[in-house]
């Protein structure tokens, strides 16, 4: 019946345009002033209204959350093995081993599709730990930072999908040493290529500014290598029109989720969201009964006009380059059976009907 109807295109993500009219009042100012980059007044003033939206200090804008983990991790050292999750998008295991950093993969929560913590005595020291808020749902923050405090390791949290993300009523992005942000065009909030850092200390702040200015310190003095990870002011204007209209985003894509989860509910399996976080909406993931259903059904949907992404797949473990050995066998399991469907500030709730019931239909035809 469904493959009758007009067939609707569904991309898997479509990136929120900024008003242009809003975003040229922006460009003018920087015009008027010809200041484009280098800590220029709009960079300032995202700087500030993320800090005051999101109830946090020390927030260093960069140019993108790639660069954000690899400065993070900069700024910490960890010369030990780090503790990470084979559950993300590969930028978080490939930044550590592009700084040289030595991986130890632990497994996930099946529920959670967090890092569990290994709960036996560690063979070998732990220089840090590099956990993800996947799709934004938070860690069990307390229980790291206690592993984090007995150890006297540093916690960096990958928080690249946790723009409205919270854990007790506020962000998310309060926990950890440090907490990286990406603000590419296809996540929840972004200023088309662009990334941040909240440090807990404004030591590390003074610390990671320093390097990623050329390594010049406030006066001009230079102490340490550095490089060049600035936001310019267009990137930074496009994040301050995007800013405004975040809220409302925001509340529209908890809208979808929770719709797609009312027709999909007995269908399929979802992540279990932290009891004391909300749910920020940044993702539709849906867990197939089977790898081979996932594979069938991602190709079905497309037949069908949906776009759909495996992500996360494969598992970081079992990439060579990232000393591939190990088994994580749940990380492995859920990497195989995950599919996220299109969710987008684009989208209406008629769309997202449409796009349940093409699932429901692929999966009948799947299953019969
Ligand atoms: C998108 C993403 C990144 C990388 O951010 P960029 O801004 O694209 O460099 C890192 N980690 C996770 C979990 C991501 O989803």
């Amino acid at each position: 019946m469904s493959t009758m109807a007009p067939k609707a295109m569904y991309g898997v993500n479509k990136p929120l345009l900024p008003d242009l009219e809003r975003y040229g009042k922006y460009l003018a100012q920087a015009h008027e002033r010809a200041w484009l980059t280098n800590f220029g007044p709009l960079q300032q003033e995202l700087t500030d209204r993320l800090e005051a939206r999101l109830g946090v200090e020390n927030l260093l804008l960069v140019a993108n959350g790639s660069l954000a983990l690899h400065l993070a991790y900069r700024v910490f050292g960890m010369d030990d093995p780090v503790l990470t999750t084979p559950f993300s998008f590969v930028a978080t295991a490939s930044t550590l081993a592009w700084e040289g950093k030595a991986l130890r993969f632990g497994d996930i929560d099946p529920r959670s599709f967090n890092l569990s913590l290994p709960n036996n005595d560690l063979d070998e020291p732990i220089g840090g730990v590099v956990a993800v808020h996947v799709y934004g749902n938070p860690c069990d923050v307390e229980a790291i930072e206690h592993f984090g405090k007995e150890r006297r390791i540093p916690i960096i949290y990958d928080a690249a999908h946790c723009m409205g993300s919270t854990y007790d009523g506020e962000s998310v992005l309060r926990w950890g040493d440090a907490a990286t942000l990406s603000f590419h065009a296809t996540k929840v909030f972004h200023t088309v290529e662009g990334g941040a850092i909240v440090f807990r200390r404004k030591e590390d702040l003074a610390k990671a500014k320093q390097l990623m200015n050329f390594g010049l310190d406030g006066s001009g003095r230079m102490t340490d290598p550095g490089t060049n990870m600035k936001m310019s002011e267009y990137h930074a204007a496009a994040g301050l029109v995007l800013l405004e209209d975040f809220d409302e985003v925001l509340s529209h894509r908890r809208e979808l989720k929770a719709l797609y989860q009312d027709i999909l509910r007995d269908w399929v399996e979802f992540q279990v969201w932290h009891e004391r976080g909300e749910d920020n909406a940044a993702y539709m993931p849906i867990l197939a009964s089977t790898s081979r259903e996932c594979v069938a059904l991602e190709t079905a949907l497309s037949e069908r006009g949906i776009g759909t992404r495996r992500y996360f797949f494969p598992s970081l473990n079992r990439l060579p380059f990232l000393g591939a050995g190990v088994s994580c066998p749940v990380s492995e399991d859920i990497s195989s059976r995950i599919l996220c469907l299109p969710l987008y500030a684009d989208l209406q709730p008629a769309d997202v009907r449409i796009i349940a019931e093409e699932v429901k239909g692929a999966l009948t035809d799947l299953r019969r």
